[in-house]
């Protein structure tokens, strides 16, 4: 088995669960960091890994353009490529390409588009955005879907889902077709860890069950039995699995019109997938649309199922949507904010650039147990920042990402505690 949702707590509306995926076991509702080029800008592996962070995001838009899939492939993938143990998610491209507005142009076969980078000419499809995607490798791909803007008449948003729903077939048979083409599948051989990779890391705090899922359970490895790389080294292998491959979720449109998504959810439903994404939000919409939207949504997807809600949000918002019954949630505000200098904290945003923290001796956040708050002033914070210092987006970076992996945490121990009417 590749992939098991498993749901341990209910209340109301809200859930708390485990997805089992190839490389490792996600605790869920899940926020996922944004590492758009294989890289959480800033931050290293070893302290992602430290911060608990269960799964990342990578862009297939920006890794198809640079380094390219076949490099990324040939090196094991995005796992072994980024030296990244635990579990991977990647968006279908079809996110980016839409924003980039004057530089694409959409048919039924799918998408031609300029690059940003060099405004060379680049073809999408359903299928060569499956065929990227099983390529890098991640845990969790997406199905190439078709972004609607907003605004969008109802017409033109019921376009746009149909177009969208023939896609997910289209992206649906070739991945069934393709999917054991993936680098560290059955069928591309056995491949052990390389020097210093994050294979034999350590066990995050928050992730206690990496690399103990039951989804490897019956599996042994000669070479893991020897525990010995061909190097002669100890070393840890990466288990194989005869059925272990990626899973593909399927995307829900229909613009802000309630009945096309509702009608999209049924009809994506149909043609079936393990988990169901909410996407064409957070593109220029109020914030009260959205919230009527996905609660209009999720009221469709199966309960067994996990539910993706893309590209949100503020601290608030990602506790808001955990309440409302989404599982997995993404946004690159958190990294974002923090390379211009904008703190999530326990007492509000912080704008650490602000004179008035020129000489704060105090912490960033004195509830916040992450390695910044922990030994670092506000004043000094501050300096970074005003000075340009490379540090100061390290930094900032790192605290941001725990204040939000934090907030997760508590989400998750209040639904199991049956207390979370205490933390919402
Ligand atoms: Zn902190």
């Amino acid at each position: 088995m590749s992939f098991e949702f498993q749901i341990e707590s209910t209340s109301s509306r809200t859930r708390a669960g485990r997805l089992i995926t190839p490389h490792g076991e996600i605790e869920t509702p899940v926020f996922m960091p944004v590492g758009t080029l294989a890289s959480v800008k800033g931050v290293p592996q070893d302290t992602l890994e430290e911060l608990g962070v269960q799964i990342l995001l990578g862009n297939t838009y920006h890794l198809y353009l640079r380094p390219g899939v076949e490099t990324v492939r040939k090196l094991g993938g995005l796992h072994g490529f980024m030296s990244w143990p635990r579990a991977i998610l990647t968006d279908s491209g079809g996110f980016q390409v839409f924003s980039l507005n004057e530089l694409r142009k959409v048919t039924e076969e799918g998408v031609t588009f300029r690059s940003h980078l060099d405004g060379g000419s680049h073809f999408f499809s359903p299928e060569s955005a499956m065929a990227a995607q099983i390529g890098l490798g991640a845990d969790i791909i997406m199905a190439f879907d078709e972004c609607t803007e907003f605004p969008a008449d109802r017409a033109r948003a019921k376009a746009s889902m149909e177009l969208t729903l023939r896609w997910a077939e289209r992206s649906k048979k070739y991945f069934e077709k393709h999917k054991e083409e993936v680098p560290w599948s059955t069928a591309s051989g056995f491949r052990l860890a390389g020097p210093g990779s994050a294979y034999v890391g350590t066990a995050a705090p928050g992730c206690p069950v990496e690399r103990s899922s039951t989804a490897f359970d019956s599996v042994t490895s000669p070479v893991e039995e020897s525990g010995l790389r061909s190097d002669g080294q100890p070393g840890t292998a990466v288990p194989t699995y005869s059925e272990q491959t990626q899973s593909l979720f399927g995307i829900v449109q229909g613009g802000m019109d309630l009945e096309l998504r509702k009608e999209s959810a049924l009809r994506t439903i149909e043609i079936g997938f393990p988990g169901y994404a909410i996407g064409g939000l957070s593109v220029g919409e109020p914030r009260n649309l959205t919230r009527e939207v996905v609660e209009a949504t999720l009221e469709h997807l199966p309960a067994d199922k996990p539910r993706y809600l893309m590209g949100v949000g503020t601290p608030e918002e990602i506790v808001e949507y955990s309440r409302l019954g989404i599982d997995m949630m993404d946004c690159v505000l958190p990294t974002r904010a923090a390379r211009h200098g904008l703190l999530f904290t326990s007492e509000g945003r912080v704008s650490i650039k602000q004179a008035r923290y020129a000489q704060d001796q105090g912490a960033l956040d004195p509830k916040c147990g992450c390695r910044v708050c922990r030994r670092y002033s506000r004043a000094y914070l501050r300096h970074l920042y005003a000075s340009n210092e490379v540090l100061a987006q390290v930094l900032n970076t790192i605290h941001n990402l725990s204040f939000y992996l934090d907030t997760m945490r508590r989400v998750r121990h209040s639904i199991r505690l049956g207390e979370e009417s205490r933390f919402f």
